[in-house]
């Protein structure tokens, strides 16, 4: 009897006892042989495919992405490849004349650092766009920026108080100037805005969790979602058009979030007694620890450079944090906490550690997003803890965003610290990486050699952004599959190639493990399979 498909050429398995082998069978969803013993079976198989040079490696997870709101953004405005606000304001008055039923215009994400400081004024968008409301989010969805429609339909004026947490940006007037930073201020205006619809979200998820099988992505943790969105995603996966498989982890809330609790429960059991469990987890509590550093809300241990009256804000006071995260976990759920300042990381681990110390051992696996400063004393705490590092490797590069943004807040000293990658994988820690997507690209072959080289796309600096930090092209791909699999509690399914694993599998059409780094943005996903079924075939779309 014949397999099902045989893949012929170099195979990167990610086992360490036999790294390459020269090929892959699989039947029935799952890999069957590998090296002489797949090629045997090839002249039976059902479909054999050369891989004409180029490489099967296990699917691409990616540990912190955004499938949901980043799909439904897709079918705004496209305002993401904008090199000048000019050219924003270009996109967002094409799509308004091309969208004239549409009440509000919302999109995004525009690039931040397009204006100094990151504050962007209404008036642009009014130029292009007078009489109807328009919002738009940056690419680290902490802000948005509103025409004056929308803050007029909003209610917001001089009077308007800064939320917690939240900043309006004002004129020297005290009138709003047009940006919203962080989510409390955002919310000002968003609450008005017609919310996406359940069709609207369903598209969304199908569109970007194919988007992310054109990666060569085979697993995804939607970061942070509201229990009623799961239905989406199992209504998605049921209807056959999930790419992708999810966990979903959902958003607790400081205040509110012993109230969440039930909620969660029950999302959890909704995807776990659906058809499509294999597909759809809900395992997974979120927390924001802090903000970000680029507009001021990152909660750092030491004041801001530009602002000393200010250490930013953080989202939970720790000692609830703490509460919370150890609520959700005797729940049974996973940690995924997001963490950027120094202080940030610190209330992270310390809830970890509560967690833990009132809950007793257990395998728990919390995972650290974005992780990008850490206090020397806290680096050790990650392995001790158990903790995952999660990274987004294209933020791990010397942009805009570091030198406009996020350097002149920080300063040297705390700069030089960013994204310890090498000494958290060093010090025994697991990493995984990811792309929070759409705040950067969704594809991991441009995040991979970010990693590995710490240079821009031009090659700058020439021995890398904080050199000692690069990680070794295999640690680097293992953060990117094995990595993941081990946060997502899959890695008895998936994350390499092997013999009774899930046939989740990517040919790209270089081997990322000797190739040029510079090299890898250009380099094809030529094909991907879940569970032995393409989701993605290169020359479909881009
Ligand atoms: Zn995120």
């Amino acid at each position: 009897m014949g397999v099902d498909l045989v893949l012929r050429g170099r195979v990167r398995t990610g086992d360490p006892l036999a790294p390459v082998a020269r090929g892959v069978a699989v039947h029935a969803g799952r890999v069957v042989a590998l090296d002489e013993a797949a090629l045997d079976l090839a002249e039976s198989a059902g479909e054999t495919v050369d891989l004409l040079g180029g490489t099967v490696l296990p699917g691409f997870g990616d540990g912190h992405v955004h499938p949901l709101w980043g799909g439904v953004e897709m079918a705004g405005p496209q305002v993401r490849d904008a090199t000048s606000v000019d050219e924003v304001v270009d996109a967002v008055r094409r799509y308004a004349l091309e969208h004239p039923g549409d009440d509000w215009i919302q999109g995004g994400p525009y690039d931040a650092t397009l204006a100094p400081q990151g504050l962007f004024d209404a008036r642009w968008l009014d130029a292009a766009v007078p009489g109807r409301p328009v919002v738009l989010q940056s690419t680290d969805h902490h802000c948005a920026w509103a025409n004056s429609e929308a803050l007029k339909r909003a209610g917001i004026d001089s009077d308007t108080a800064d939320p917690p947490s939240g900043t309006v940006a004002r004129r020297p007037d005290g009138t709003p100037l047009g940006t919203l930073v962080e989510w409390t201020a955002m919310d000002l205006v968003l609450r008005h805005a017609p919310a996406a619809t359940t069709e609207d979200k369903r598209a969304g998820v199908t569109r970007a969790t194919a988007l992310l099988a054109s990666a060569g992505v085979t697993w995804a943790q939607e970061a942070a979602l509201h229990p009623d969105d799961v239905a989406v995603y199992l209504a998605v996966a049921v209807a056959g058009g999930l790419s992708v498989r999810v966990n979903v982890a959902l958003r607790a809330e400081p205040g509110t979030w012993p109230a969440q609790r039930a909620e969660f429960a029950a999302a959890r059991s909704a995807a776990a007694a659906s058809p499509v469990a294999d597909q759809v987890s809900v395992r997974t509590v979120k927390f924001f620890a802090d903000g970000v550093i680029e507009a001021g809300t990152a909660a750092l241990l030491t004041p801001y450079d530009d602002a000393p009256h200010t250490c930013g804000l953080p989202v939970w006071a720790p000692a609830e944090l703490a509460a919370a995260a150890a609520a959700f976990d005797a729940d049974g759920f996973q940690l995924h906490i997001h963490a950027i300042g120094d202080a940030g990381v610190r209330a992270a681990l310390d809830a970890v550690e509560h967690t833990a110390r009132v809950n007793g051992r257990r395998d728990r696996r919390p995972v650290l997003a974005h992780t990008q400063l850490v206090d020397p004393a806290d680096l050790p705490r990650f392995a001790e803890l158990g903790v995952i590092a999660n990274f987004e490797p294209l933020w791990t590069q010397l942009d805009p965003v570091q030198t406009d943004l996020t350097l002149p807040r920080i300063g040297p000293e705390r700069g030089a610290r960013q994204y310890p990658m090498a000494s958290l994988l060093r010090s025994g820690a697991v990493l995984s990486m990811g792309s929070d997507w759409p705040v950067s690209s969704h594809r991991p072959l441009e995040g991979l050699p970010v990693a590995v080289t710490r240079q821009t796309p031009s090659g700058d600096p020439a021995p890398g952004w904080i050199p000692a930090e690069r990680l070794p092209a295999a640690a680097a791909l293992a953060a990117y599959t094995s990595g993941v699999a081990y946060q997502a509690f899959e890695e008895s399914h998936w994350g390499t190639v092997t013999v009774g694993r899930r046939a989740d599998l990517v040919w790209v059409d270089v081997d990322p493990l000797t190739v040029e780094a510079g090299a890898w943005p250009d380099s094809v996903v030529r094909a991907t399979w879940l569970g032995g079924r393409r989701t993605w075939t290169a020359g479909r779309v881009k």
